[in-house]
């Protein structure tokens, strides 16, 4: 892509700016940036812009498919707002499909306080009383910091008693975490994200990808320079002041830099980092992720559910099965019917390492359980995509040990998922600090 528009409107208070990363961070940045009359380069190692929301499509599919499944809550104000002032509302779509969970070999409907009230599991004692009470607090309450002081384990256990947590939410936290992590995972980790949900979940018309295509030409048109297939490999205090951006065939300064990475790939990138500064981040623990895509000829749920959760415990070889096409339909998808297979793991578990046929083998067994009839003919077609860095993990008292957006750096700017804190990693948020960082490098000055 190349640029149009550049050096209209610009002014001795222009600063020449970087942004490392063209995903929702990245992109929502550059467009207050320019706004503000700003130059702006977007360096991108991929060669398109959408970074984990990216998607991917067949020629024979009018939508993209993403890579991790991805939708918005109804609550996602920044995401929605920025397509608002984008002219682009009519292309969100919101359906209210069915998230369901597993108990004794079947599952159920739990996606709303009501059905997850409804629940067999929980009896129609006291259990049911305990966890409707404490998810109606955890909606109502803002307290986060309070809850931030303790583990989701030690305060579910406490208010919600032994067998609703781990009946309920013991399942969920080993899943997402894993058992090193699960009971240190913070309160107010829950509450953000009980808080944050609702049942009727939004995409965009054509798909993620066809948002963030459509968001990066906007801002060539508004002067921006995008870089694609360009990995940034250092950035570098020059002594006047400037910061170096280092490529394989390019070495260019910069008045600012925001770097959108994660905190492990900022400490590679710039080895002038003040030591405790680098030892916050590199103290910042997340979880990556694997997930296989099947294209199926067939529903696998016939009763039309969307997202399985499904616990470690039940024997299943993955956290979330996902049928993308009983949320939006499969004529989307030339017929497809696409289903997600996915699980967070760290980044030493061996489905980093194991090829796509090993991972099918360990997966197709647990399609069987979904429905019986599923035979292995049925697929029509497999992708594979995993991720080092998928989901920050906030232990007690994580407010404490958020990176500033501003390095100690002069010019160097970080803004990344495990800065969002106390709400959970998103689109939405990736929107929101993009912008909170661009109002901070415009105050800043050249
Ligand atoms: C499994 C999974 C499910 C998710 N589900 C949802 C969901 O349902 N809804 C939702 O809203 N969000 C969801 N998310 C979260 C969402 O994808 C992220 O919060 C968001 O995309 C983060 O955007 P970002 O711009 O901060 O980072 P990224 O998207 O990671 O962007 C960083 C960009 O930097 C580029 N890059 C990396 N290194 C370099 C380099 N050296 N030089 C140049 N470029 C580089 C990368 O290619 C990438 O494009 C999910 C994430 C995962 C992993």
């Amino acid at each position: 892509m190349g640029r149009s528009g550049a050096g209209e409107g610009m002014t001795e208070n222009t600063k020449n700016i970087a942004i490392i990363g063209a995903g929702f961070t990245g992109l929502s940045a550059a467009y207050d940036l320019l706004r503000a009359g700003q130059r702006v380069t977007i360096f991108e190692a991929d060669e398109r812009a959408g970074g984990l929301a990216q998607g991917f499509k067949e020629p024979y599919w009018d939508w993209s498919v993403e890579k991790f499944y991805h939708h918005w809550f109804a609550s996602d104000r920044h995401i929605l707002a920025l397509i608002e002032e984008l002219g682009w509302r009519d292309q969100v779509v919101f359906l209210r499909p069915y998230t369901v969970m597993y108990y004794q070999g079947k599952f159920y409907p739990f996606d709303s306080i009501l059905q997850a009230a409804l629940f067999p599991g929980l009896g129609w004692g006291l259990d049911k009383v305990r966890f409707g009470l404490v998810g109606l607090y955890l909606r109502l309450t803002s307290n986060w910091r309070a809850l931030e002081q303790t583990t989701v384990d030690a305060w579910m256990r406490h208010w919600a008693g032994d067998r609703v947590y781990e009946l309920m939410w013991q399942p969920l936290m080993v899943g997402k975490f894993g058992e090193n992590y699960a009971a240190q995972v913070n309160m107010a980790w829950m509450w953000a994200r009980i808080k944050a949900r609702t049942t009727r979940l939004g995409t965009f018309k054509g798909g993620f990808q066809a948002f963030a295509d459509r968001f990066a030409q906007r801002l060539v048109e508004m002067g921006a320079t995008l870089r694609f297939a360009t990995t940034v490999e250092s950035i570098t205090s020059a002594e006047n002041r400037k910061l170096q951006i280092k490529t394989a065939t390019s070495l260019q300064e910069y008045d600012q830099v925001l770097v959108t990475l994660s905190p492990n790939a900022l400490s590679r990138l710039n080895n002038q980092l003040p030591r405790s500064y680098l030892r916050g981040l590199l103290q910042l623990k997340s979880m990556g992720a694997v997930v296989l895509i099947l294209a199926l000829k067939h529903q696998l749920s016939t009763k039309g559910y969307y997202w399985y959760n499904i616990p470690k415990s039940a024997g299943f070889p993955f956290l979330a099965l996902v049928e993308h096409t009983n949320y939006l339909s499969p004529n989307y998808f030339g017929g497809d019917h696409i289903v997600y297979c996915g699980d967070y793991l760290e980044n030493d578990h061996e489905y980093f390492q194991l090829s796509q046929d090993e991972l099918m083998e360990r997966f197709i067994p647990a399609l069987q359980r979904i429905n019986p009839n599923f035979r292995r003919d049925w697929i029509k077609n497999v992708w594979l995509f995993r991720t080092a860095y998928a989901q920050p993990v906030p232990l007690i008292n994580h407010s404490q040990n958020i990176p500033e957006i501003q390095t100690p750096i002069p010019g160097l700017f970080f803004a990344s998922m495990s800065q969002v804190y106390p709400w959970d990693r998103g689109t939405n948020f990736a929107v929101e600090i993009g912008r909170r960082a661009a109002q901070l490098m415009m105050k800043r000055p050249v």
